[in-house]
């Protein structure tokens, strides 16, 4: 095993590049593990570059308004990896673009990547250990977990055939989009968080169907009576997605529901369908390590910073936050985690 790292970082979204460009200018040298491309990563979603690389338009991070970046990515980016990317389609920036602008500055700054999954990790002794899946060992004075979650869908093959043409897992992140404006739209789920997608769509859609297999909500009281208030918002009980309905032209136009009381197949007009059934964060390669929340996030153990359970070990991005779940904050708190895991390292003297 070679000397100990200052800095590890797990991870390739957002929340890992920002740890790892504060990082590299604060001289630790991080190196990053950004995921293995494999089949198992690609059917779970979890390939490197993570969520936003999955996805198509970014309106909503900052410094990238309406506006043709194609002389800009051409000029940016390594010409190996452009050479490899979809030619700049739209204004603006889309999620592949973004991120691989991240992982470019990141790497301007002297960080090094490794294109491979951390399997295991050994937090009970210092340096920390850490098990790729190259079935190397690598040791870390410092490590920031970035893994992210990945948004859970139900896998009918209609569903993964709409991605980006209307079907999605993210009301804030797309709602606002041409494409959905002053259309019937679908919501799945009867949780708090599908009723607050839906409660956000109904800024746009000119109706929301909330599709619930059973017959009362699962949602917080108050929660869902903000659904059955909201006169655009139209909850289908007892009913399930079998198919999201759609053509190559127009995406998304509808969906088949089947009912879970025996009644007859349901069809309705929608140009878009939001899965809100949840989130799996990324957490299970710590086999127990770090401490987790009821929902498997990883827990900040003090408020307003980036520490875990394990004193040296940092958390950022969605991994740790299940509540705004954007590119944006992703990258503040690996900023967060950086700043933090930098200050940690001096103060041991390590650094
Ligand atoms: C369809 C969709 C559209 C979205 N659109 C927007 C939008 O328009 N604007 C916005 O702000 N947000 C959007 N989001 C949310 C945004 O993508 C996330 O909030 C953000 O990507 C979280 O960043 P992150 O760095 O925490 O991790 P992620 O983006 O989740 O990336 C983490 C990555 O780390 C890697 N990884 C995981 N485990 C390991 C491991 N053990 N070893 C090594 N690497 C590992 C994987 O490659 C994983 O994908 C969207 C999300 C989705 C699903």
């Amino acid at each position: 095993m070679a000397d100990a790292e200052k800095v590890i970082i797990i991870g390739s979204g957002p929340a890992a590049w920002t740890a790892a460009i504060y990082a590299a200018r604060a001289n630790l040298e991080p190196l990053v593990f950004e995921g293995a491309i494999t089949e198992e990563n690609s059917t779970a979603g979890t390939l490197p570059l993570g969520q936003l690389n999955l996805t198509t338009e970014v309106e909503n991070y900052p410094g990238f308004p309406a506006g043709n970046l194609e002389a800009y990515l051409d000029d940016a980016i390594d010409a190996d990896i452009r050479a490899m990317m979809s030619p700049h389609a739209k204004e603006g920036v889309s999620g592949p673009e973004l991120m691989q602008l991240m992982r470019q500055q990141a790497k301007n700054f002297g960080t090094r990547v490794i294109t491979e999954d951390v399997v295991s990790v050994d937090f009970g002794r210092h340096p920390f250990q850490l098990t790729a899946s190259d079935e190397k060992t690598y040791a870390a004075l410092a490590v920031i977990v970035a893994t992210g979650a990945r948004a859970n869908y139900l896998g009918l093959p209609s569903e993964a055939a709409f991605k980006n043409r209307g079907v999605s897992a993210c009301a804030v992140c797309d709602g606002a989009l041409p494409r959905f404006r002053n259309r019937p739209l679908v919501v799945i789920g009867g949780g708090d968080s599908a009723v607050e997608e839906a409660d956000y769509l109904s800024k746009f859609a000119s109706t929301v169907y909330m599709i619930h297999r059973r017959d009362e909500l699962r949602a917080s009281k108050i929660m869902a009576q903000r659904a059955l208030d909201n006169p655009k918002i139209e909850v289908l009980w007892s009913r399930t997605l079998t198919e999201v309905l759609g053509d190559e032209a127009a995406g998304v136009t509808g969906v088949r529901l089947a009912s879970t009381k025996g009644e007859a197949d349901l069809e309705k007009e929608a140009s878009g369908v939001f899965l809100a059934i949840g989130h799996t964060p990324n957490t299970a390669f710590l086999g127990g390590q770090l401490e987790l929340t009821e929902k498997k996030y990883v827990r900040w153990t003090r408020p307003g910073r980036t520490e875990t359970s394990v004193e040296g070990v940092f958390a950022s991005g969605d991994v740790a936050d299940d509540y705004y779940r954007q590119a944006v904050t992703a990258a503040g708190t690996g900023c967060m985690a950086a700043l933090d895991a930098e200050r940690w390292l001096a103060a041991k003297g390590f650094h």
